[in-house]
């Protein structure tokens, strides 16, 4: 365990920028982003982002490959800039857990190599939470946010940022920062925990038992009466995988693009037969029910959700996935 004066943050800040591109937490509070330190910068007051670190490792836009088209010729061309390592100070424990998730999907057979090479030189820096919002619920999944995970956890007692490292990327960048002393973990008395008005959520009536069940209920019709389809609460998900990948032509080649999409659209998956889910209702309930029941019944029983509570704070409307689960679980549990 290794321990550093909050009056040196940034010191250290700069030390861990000296070698590779280092990314906080930084803004006010609904608008904070992961931002690469600059000197001056300072980390945010606010509890979390209002986008996770998913960015950094899954764009929400990039250049995959180009083309250049001549006669019946196709050229490609391979355009990723080199992979540079970079580091992520500030993750919190449901962020870290929701990589977890994305790593089984795109981490799976085949490889997605865009993907994997900035988790390869990605080096996370959790931070434990001490102020929960009442939106949070990760302990309800199983997250414990004053233990958070990642290569090097983070915890901050006072006026002492604690560091310990969990992984062979987590030691050796503790061991490039010259201004650690050693420490012992402090002692934290956190009941705020016990008082999160989610943190007693049942997920039991979920998973991929009553998959057909929850399918068919009749809920969905007054749970999706009133989704906008803005698509708000699949952009600010950590664990939300789902993208469109679309060709340009700018005259002279054939420019590749990966962006987000979102299960909540119109023209998502859309296809020349036909959209598979032509209704909002269609659209809701798959939503759902990949966090709920789909992901956890090919992923052992996980959920594809870590409670962050964003999607609570964000829907215009107010719905969101405790709601569903709340509304559902009611009806499926005697
Ligand atoms: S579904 Fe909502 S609470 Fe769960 S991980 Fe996504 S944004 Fe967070
Ligand atoms: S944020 Fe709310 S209104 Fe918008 S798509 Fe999601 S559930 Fe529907």
């Amino acid at each position: 365990m290794k321990k550093l004066p909050l009056s040196q943050l940034d010191a250290f800040f700069a030390a861990l920028a000296a070698g590779q591109e280092l990314y906080i937490p930084a803004g006010d509070a609904g608008t904070a982003a992961f931002t690469p330190w600059r000197e001056g910068l300072k980390l945010t007051p606010a509890l979390n982002t209002s986008r996770s670190a998913k960015d950094l490792f899954f764009p929400q836009v990039e250049n995959l490959v180009d083309f250049k088209v001549t006669g019946k010729q196709i050229e490609i061309i391979e355009n990723r800039a080199p992979a540079k390592p970079f580091v992520i100070f500030g993750v919190r424990a449901c962020d870290c857990r929701s990589f977890d998730i994305l790593d089984k999907v795109f981490l799976a057979d085949p490889a997605d190599t865009y993907y994997k090479t900035r988790r390869e030189n990605g080096t996370i820096v959790t931070l434990a939470c001490t102020e929960p919002e009442e939106t949070c619920f990760c302990t309800a999944l199983g997250i414990d946010p004053a233990n958070p995970a990642g290569d090097v956890s983070g915890w901050i007692a006072e006026d002492t940022l604690y560091l310990q490292a969990n992984t062979g990327k987590g030691s050796a960048l503790l061991e490039t920062l010259p201004m650690l002393e050693e420490g012992e973990k402090p002692e934290l008395d956190q009941p705020v925990f016990d008082r999160l008005p989610l943190k007693d959520l049942d997920w039991s009536a979920f998973g991929g038992e009553r998959m057909m069940e929850h399918f068919n209920s009749p809920k969905w019709a007054s749970l999706a009466e009133s989704c906008l389809g803005c698509g708000s609460c699949t952009f600010v998900c950590p664990t939300c995988q789902c993208y469109d990948i679309k060709d340009f032509n700018t005259g002279s080649e054939i420019k590749r693009f990966r962006c987000w999409d979102s299960c909540m659209y119109s023209d998502f998956t859309l296809m020349s037969a036909g959209q598979p889910r032509p209704t909002q209702l269609e659209r809701f309930r798959q939503r759902f029910m990949h966090k709920l029941v789909y992901y956890p019944s090919t992923h052992e029983g996980e959920f594809g959700c870590v409670g962050c509570g964003r999607c609570l704070q964000k829907c215009p409307i107010s719905m969101n996935i405790v709601k569903v689960a709340g509304t559902l679980g009611k009806e499926e549990t005697p």
